[in-house]
Formats: C-alpha cells, sequence, structure tokens
C-alpha cells in the first residue's frame, strides 16, 4: 500500500481547490436528506442549513427529526421540514418526494443515505432480512429516484447516493449490506450511463465510504474492526461537495477508499487479505 505520497496527492481530484462558494452554489436550492435523523444524514442536514438551503428531511424517528428541523433553521436553513416513516414502504418512499412537489413544485438535489438497522457478524442465512434490507437500502433508493425524475430533469438536478467501500469490495460480516449496497452501485452506474445518452441533465454521484464515526457504526464495530474511523462532520461536506460539482464519485476518506478500490482487480488476494487483517476475531467469538 506504500504508494508515494506525492503520486497519491498528483492523482487525487481536487474538489476543494476548485469549489469556490459553497454556501452560494446550494443557498435557495431545494433538497431531501434520507436518513438525516442521526450520523451523517443529520450532519448533511446542518451543513445545508448553513448554506441557506431549502431541506426536507426523513427518517423514521419524529422526535429526532424535529430537532434537527429546529437545529437547521437555528443554522440558517432558508426552510426546514421533516416527514416521517419507513423506507419498507415503497408508498412512503414516494409520499417523501410528493411532499416535496408540494411544497416547492420542484427539486434540485435529492440525497438518498438511510440504511435499515442489520448486524456486523457471520451472515446467518436469514433470507427475510436479505429482502428486507434490498426494500430499504436499495428498492426505495430506486422508488424515489423514479418519483424523484421529473423534478430533477426539469431543475438539471442532482441524485447523490451514500454507498461504502462495502458496495465495491466484499467485506465479511456485511455480507447482506454489502450487497444492497453493490445494487446501488449496479443500478445507479448503468443509469448514469442511459442519462448521457439520452442527454439527461441529471448528475448522479456515488459516495465511497470508509468507517465514520457514527454513532451506529462505533457500535456495530466495536472491539471488532481495527481501523481508524473518520469524521462524519466532514464526510458530510464532503458529500455535499461531490453532489454539487456533479462529480461521478466521491471517495472518502480518499487516501483509505481510493487505493484500495483501485488495487481490487489488480491484487484481489492481497486487498482481501489486507481486509481481514482489520478484523479482530477474538471479540466476535464473544457473541
Ligand atoms: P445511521 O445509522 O447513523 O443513520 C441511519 C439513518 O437511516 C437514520 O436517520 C435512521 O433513522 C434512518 N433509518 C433507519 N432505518 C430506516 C427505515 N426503515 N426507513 C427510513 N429510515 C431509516 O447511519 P450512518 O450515518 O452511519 O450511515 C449513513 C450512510 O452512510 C449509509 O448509507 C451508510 O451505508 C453509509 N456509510 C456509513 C459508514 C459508517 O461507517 N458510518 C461507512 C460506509 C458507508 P431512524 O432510525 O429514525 O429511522
Amino acid at each position: 500500500m506504500a504508494l508515494p505520497r506525492k503520486l497519491l496527492q498528483a492523482i487525487k481530484p481536487q474538489a476543494s481547490r476548485f469549489f469556490p462558494q459553497p454556501a452560494e452554489m446550494l443557498k435557495g436550492k431545494r433538497v431531501i436528506v434520507t436518513g438525516a435523523s442521526t450520523g451523517i444524514g443529520e450532519q448533511i442536514a446542518y451543513h445545508l442549513a448553513r448554506m441557506g438551503s431549502h431541506l426536507l428531511i426523513t427518517a423514521r424517528t419524529e422526535a429526532q427529526l424535529q430537532q434537527v428541523v429546529a437545529q437547521c433553521l437555528e443554522l440558517g436553513a432558508a426552510s426546514a421540514r421533516y416527514i416521517n416513516g419507513s423506507m419498507e414502504d415503497m408508498k412512503f418512499a414516494q409520499a417523501v418526494v410528493k411532499k416535496a412537489e408540494e411544497l416547492w413544485g420542484s427539486l434540485d438535489m435529492l440525497i438518498l443515505n438511510h440504511i435499515g438497522k442489520s448486524y456486523f457478524n457471520y451472515f446467518d442465512w436469514d433470507i427475510r432480512h436479505v429482502q428486507k434490507l434490498m426494500d430499504i437500502n436499495f428498492l426505495s433508493y430506486v422508488t424515489m429516484t423514479i418519483s424523484a425524475l421529473p423534478m430533477l430533469k426539469n431543475s438539471g438536478g442532482s441524485i447523490v447516493v451514500v454507498s461504502s467501500m462495502a458496495g465495491k469490495i466484499g467485506f465479511p460480516f456485511t455480507v447482506t449490506y454489502s450487497a444492497t449496497k453493490f445494487a446501488l452501485h449496479g443500478f445507479f452506474s448503468s443509469l448514469r450511463q442511459e442519462f448521457v445518452m439520452q442527454n439527461t441533465n441529471v448528475s448522479i454521484t456515488l459516495c465511497i465510504l470508509g468507517l465514520i464515526n457514527t454513532e451506529s457504526a462505533m457500535k456495530a464495530v466495536s472491539g471488532r474492526f481495527t481501523s481508524p474511523p473518520a469524521p462524519k462532520e466532514e464526510c458530510a461536506l464532503e458529500i455535499i461537495k461531490g453532489g454539487a460539482l456533479r462529480q461521478r464519485e466521491v471517495y472518502y476518506r480518499y487516501m483509505d477508499t481510493k487505493i484500495f478500490t483501485v488495487l481490487r482487480d489488480w491484487a484481489p488476494e492481497f486487498i482481501d487479505y489486507l481486509i481481514r487483517k482489520n478484523y479482530n476475531m477474538d471479540n466476535l467469538k464473544q457473541d
């Protein structure tokens, strides 16, 4: 993994260098953020609020969403509303987009970020869990995209899909989660191609994240995965920047994620070995 630092810097996209005024670019823009009651989604909402965007946030827990909305208004959001429900239900996924249409009549950015609860352990062979997680983590993303497309086409807007290294490389103990993320990459990468061929002016940004210090992730991997996490606040900002700049992919943190992804097809056994080295099997056996 010891590529020279200068080479790494040279191939890293210099997004921040070309990002003139993030606050200006997103000021007054109408944005849906899913999974915004906690973690990265919550931080995305706060950044957008500081930039003066109109926000519609969603998750299941109403009390938590109310707090995030109040905080967004305090931080300077042009407006902030929420709608609560479960993305297990595709009617709810459609209702979120409908709500945006009722509120604004238009949409500039759709940030798809929510995930259903899973486990961090050996695959448990429960097909119902696989189906449920595919619904929440994948099908609801597709459903919302279909519903939002007419508005996004009108505004020349953006779709931002929050994914993971586990959507690019097989990681142990996240078998089902990983399957849902790979599905997102297949769907949205293919769709991006068709958008180009059809001159559809809607950008698609896939965000490939390493371990981030959200409460749920830290709890899940505690004592079992030894790689250090990156901060959720900075991660959220990189996701917004990538979407605003209409980048095809965002890697965060870049050094930890891009290099693994590049080497994945050149040295797959080596990359698999390096990944397994980050797992603490002793702690796993205590479950
Ligand atoms: P969190 O667990 O902190 O947040 C998940 C969000 O989804 C919450 O707002 C939660 O709210 C909501 N949610 C959960 N279940 C449902 C449901 N059935 N219907 C609707 N909303 C639901 O996750 P993170 O912030 O850690 O992760 C955010 C994104 O980043 C995900 O896409 C994840 O895959 C990705 N990522 C995260 C990494 C990390 O280390 N944190 C690493 C790589 C990628 P509520 O429970 O109230 O519904």
